[in-house]
């Protein structure tokens, strides 16, 4: 049914770069098989997923939106997929701002993607494929990754549940790098119970991985029902007040608030008076590690070379050729930013605002179990909207990036919906949390 679905309405979305119908039947075939021998067959994975094209799948192209890695093949699979056995049923690898620097997905060298819930409307990014291949029933749910919001404002913007879990929680072995102290890959689902689920198949230490987690992983499902009498939740003061707000999204975070304090948790104020400087920040750290990252790319090792006299020469060609705008913006803006000179004053200082923001956060859990914001301060904007203006591109993570610069957990709930688009409420919850935003998030849903 998830390809007849894709089928039906992928000529009007584009959500997938590459779909894989055949491979999912395939699949299913064989997992069905496995069933039938009496074979243990773990419930994730019976279900057809959508993948971020920044996953490395093997032997299916991976271009991570990029012209630059058009025909890349991976040789192996991502960490992230190995707890789905041999046959993960993957109808497709979804669209997304290349190397996921972007947050409408307008910048795939693949074409947007489009809103379900109203096609002249940008569906989010940088996961705007899984986002709206989930939502409009193209796959039952998703993966996604983000680094300073790319899961959690999808998910908001499409009316689902995205989680970006602990950084370290799942291994970014097979995640084509964007960067890296801040990516982590996330679950984007129609439910809480569907981001337990998925989680619980992600997650875990991996030693090819050096920043995963050596943590045990939880049983994710079995405290989601538990409610939240007695938690403490806090709502961020500096996120919902922030510039850009829109008055309905403000509104119904506050609703979503009131809804767990009706359920029995403790609901109060807090501030975190760093967050409102994660935005320039992050601006510099994330352009830092994607000048080094994306410095690979050299027409050498991987995907387009554009011949030419001279190596230097190749270099230039392939790169002036294989990025988009937004990419080459970054790299330039991060190569500057740690340039001699330069260091201390972008770089060094971005560092020490990042270290702030820990603190806040550390402070803020001394009294709360839980903090309450946006996701982000609208809903879905038109396409082109914002596409040509990258400083209102980026304003609208703002809510987004305490929690990434951080490495906490947040998820992205629906609150309701304004004149017809979804609000996502975001839940932020202390290091290694997972288990207890999830059941706060299940309370509110
Ligand atoms: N919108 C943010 C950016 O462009 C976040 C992207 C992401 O989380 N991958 O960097």
């Amino acid at each position: 049914t998830a390809n007849a679905r894709v089928e039906e309405v992928e000529g009007r979305l584009n959500s997938f770069i590459t779909g894989t119908p055949e491979l999912a039947l395939e699949r299913a075939a064989r997992v069905d098989e496995r069933l039938r021998r009496g074979e243990e067959v773990r419930p994730w994975e019976c279900v057809p997923i959508a993948i971020k094209d920044v996953l490395s799948t093997r032997g299916v192209r991976t271009t991570c939106g990029s012209r630059i890695l058009e025909n890349f093949e991976p040789v192996y699979e991502a960490s992230a997929l190995a707890n789905f056995g041999p046959d993960p049923i993957m109808v497709g690898k979804a669209n997304m701002d290349e190397f996921a620097m972007g947050s409408s997905t307008e910048n795939s060298a693949y074409g947007p993607t489009r809103n379900p819930w109203d096609l002249s409307r940008v569906p989010g990014g940088s996961s705007g494929g899984s986002a709206a291949a989930v939502a409009a029933g193209e796959g039952w749910w998703a993966l996604g990754t983000d680094t300073g919001g790319s899961v959690r404002q999808p998910a908001a913007f499409c009316g689902l549940v995205g989680l970006k879990p602990t950084y370290g929680r799942v291994s970014r072995y097979g995640l084509i790098a964007f960067a890296s102290s801040l990516d982590q890959i996330g679950p984007m689902t129609r439910d809480v119970r569907d981001a337990a689920l998925l989680l619980q198949a992600i997650a875990g230490h991996d030693p090819r991985d050096s920043t995963s987690a050596d943590v045990e992983v939880p049983d994710y499902l079995s405290s989601l029902e538990s409610g939240v009498e007695g938690l403490r939740i806090g709502i961020v003061r500096e996120l919902t007040e922030a510039e850009g707000v829109e008055e309905a999204v403000r509104e119904i975070s506050l609703r979503t608030a009131r809804s767990l304090e009706e359920a029995g948790a403790e609901v109060g104020e807090v501030s975190l008076p760093h967050a409102s400087y994660g935005l320039p920040a992050y601006y510099i750290i994330a352009p830092a590690e994607v000048s080094s990252n994306l410095a690979r790319y050299d027409g050498v090792r991987y995907g387009l070379r554009v011949p030419a006299d001279g190596v230097h020469e190749m270099y230039r060609r392939t790169r002036a050729r294989g990025f988009g705008d937004e990419v080459k913006r970054r790299i330039m803006l991060g190569t500057y930013a740690l340039s001699a000179g330069y260091y201390e004053a972008y770089y060094g200082q971005a560092q020490k605002v990042r270290t702030k923001i820990i603190e806040d956060f550390r402070k803020a859990f001394t009294r709360y179990d839980v903090l309450l914001s946006p996701t982000c301060p609208t809903t879905a904007f038109e396409l082109g909207e914002k596409v040509d203006d990258p400083l209102a591109m980026y304003a609208n993570d703002i809510c987004s990036i305490p929690a990434s610069l951080a490495g906490i957990p947040a998820i992205s709930i629906p609150g309701g919906t304004s004149r017809g688009l979804p609000v996502g409420v975001q839940l932020m919850g202390d290091y290694f949390s997972e288990p207890t935003l999830l059941r706060a998030a299940r309370a509110a849903e």
